[in-house]
């Protein structure tokens, strides 16, 4: 497509649309950015964009520019925004910046465009795009993990570097917005109710990431303990000859991987997957080895296979891969507990996985919950709660859950939300653990009511950990 003359509207000022506008302004478009904060650092952002011949408007994010042709929407902009009625009103097509990278992979390698292998799931999307990512390097591909990750995928894909192929997370808002992707394979790591506000509905959640299936050629790699993940492969429109590959913590059926004592196994991409198996690696190549973990590395590694990788390249790459900080990251032993940082577990079903890879937790959660319920959780979970300390503003739902469903469960519940509360909050849970415990800190829900974010939230639990190691002279 070409974008040259189109008089194109970017909606957001953030990082995605100013990568938009700049990439589509180098292409030749009359570029406008929306946005309708008003701030000084929004002032200072436009005023690099004008300088580069870009017009922004702020303070008004409702009305479409006279003669707009497109819009290019950044990820958290809601369906219903008025622009876009605007547009529809007008006829004007609203799509995202994976959408507009999709479109100009061919531009800058014409006829060398890098495949993608795409990922989406409610949770576990960056580990296994990194995961996928090293696994590839492993085998001597020049890829890169890219899409809800890292540089924006417009820059990538109009970047000098030629991939061979790329890894490429993307969220159920990017989905939304990309009519035309169509990914050599992909992947639907798990399906738990999340953003609904932004999508209106699970169904229509479901049908947002389901989109990544569309037009898949080799493999629709989905989660056999997720029903719905594989619903959703039988609902897409694939190329011919494209298979549904499935993978399993079990034992792996014929077109499936799968574990089979400690290894993780091949059923799909074997010369008969009726009566062979190719080994991959070992569960311990994986870090850490928790069962949701595996997952991750089970749907990397079945994405890798469909593009033709090595069995030795799955398992060098697993080895090789280390994970971002603040998932399930071991902080410290002290006194024989051990303190786990997965601040990363902003809701129910990622702290859900989280608990269900330690036998004897006390467990360090709460913050904002943005409207989940708890009761699954804790009944899940409950068995290995050895105690449970409560944080932050909506620590009442948890706390009103274990009473119900864990109310054996020794609970502090901490009422001041100052800078030493996690401080308070770890020395709480040090005097519960006693030694075989794991402190784990796997909060369930977002950070933003006492951190700037979980990074924050996970540093300051880091930083509460090494004081009471110091406290006691027994940190590694
Ligand atoms: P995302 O990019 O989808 O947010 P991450 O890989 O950053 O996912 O992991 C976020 C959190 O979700 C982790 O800290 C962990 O608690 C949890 N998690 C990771 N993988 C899974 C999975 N397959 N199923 C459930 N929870 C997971």
């Amino acid at each position: 497509m070409s974008f040259n003359g189109k008089h194109i509207t970017v909606a957001g000022l953030g990082v995605s649309g100013v990568s938009a506008a700049r990439a589509l302004a180098g292409l030749g478009a009359r570029v406008t950015v929306v946005d309708g904060g008003e701030g000084q650092a929004l002032r200072e952002r436009a005023a690099s964009l004008e300088a580069a011949g870009i017009a922004v408007r702020l303070g008004d994010a409702d009305t479409l520019p006279e003669g707009t042709g497109l819009v290019v929407t950044s990820p958290g902009w809601k369906p219903e925004s008025p622009l876009f009625a605007a547009a529809a009103e007008a006829g004007v097509a609203v799509v995202g910046d994976v959408e507009i990278a999709w479109q100009l992979r061919e531009e800058k390698h014409p006829g060398k465009a890098a495949p993608w292998l795409a990922v989406t799931g409610t949770n576990g999307k960056t580990t296994t795009v990194q995961m996928l990512a090293s696994i590839l390097e492993a085998a001597g591909l020049r890829t890169a993990a890219v899409g809800n990750i890292g540089t924006p995928i417009i820059d990538v894909v109009l970047g000098e570097q030629q991939y061979d192929v790329l890894a490429v997370e993307l969220s159920s808002y990017q989905l939304h917005w990309a009519p035309s992707l169509r990914p050599h394979s992909a992947a639907v790591l798990n399906l738990a109710p999340d953003h609904l506000d932004w999508h209106g509905s699970m169904a229509a959640y479901a049908a947002d990431k389901g989109r990544i299936y569309e037009g898949n050629q080799v493999a629709c790699v989905y989660n056999v303990e997720d029903p719905a993940t594989e619903r959703l492969v039988m609902a897409a429109d694939v190329e011919e000859g494209c298979r549904a590959i499935g993978f399993t913590l079990g034992a792996p059926g014929p077109s499936m991987l799968g574990v089979v004592e400690g290894l993780l196994v091949d059923r799909a991409f074997v010369p008969d997957r009726h009566t062979s198996a190719q080994e991959l690696a070992e569960v311990s190549d994986i870090k850490p080895a928790a069962p949701h973990n595996i997952a991750n590395a089970l749907a990397a590694a079945a994405l890798a296979r469909a593009f033709g990788v090595e069995a030795a390249a799955v398992r060098e790459g697993l080895r090789a891969f280390r994970p971002d900080a603040h998932r399930i990251a071991h902080v410290a032993d002290v006194d024989g507990v051990a303190y786990v940082d997965d601040s990363k577990a902003t809701n129910t079903h990622a702290a859900q996985a989280s608990l269900a890879a330690y036998e004897s937790i006390v467990w360090i959660a709460g913050g904002l919950a943005k409207g989940a319920t708890f009761d699954e959780l804790v009944a899940a979970s409950a068995k290995r709660l050895r105690g449970a300390v409560l944080i932050g503003a909506d620590r009442a739902l948890i706390r009103e859950a274990l009473a119900r469903h864990a109310p054996d469960v020794p609970v502090v519940d901490l009422e001041r939300t100052d800078t030493g509360a996690m401080a308070a909050a770890v020395r709480e849970a040090a005097r519960i653990a006693g030694p075989g415990d794991t402190v784990l800190m796997a909060p369930a829900c977002a950070s933003m009511d006492m951190f700037t974010n979980y990074n924050k939230r996970g540093e300051a639990f880091a930083e509460a950990v090494r004081a009471l190691a110091a406290g006691r002279g027994t940190d590694e």
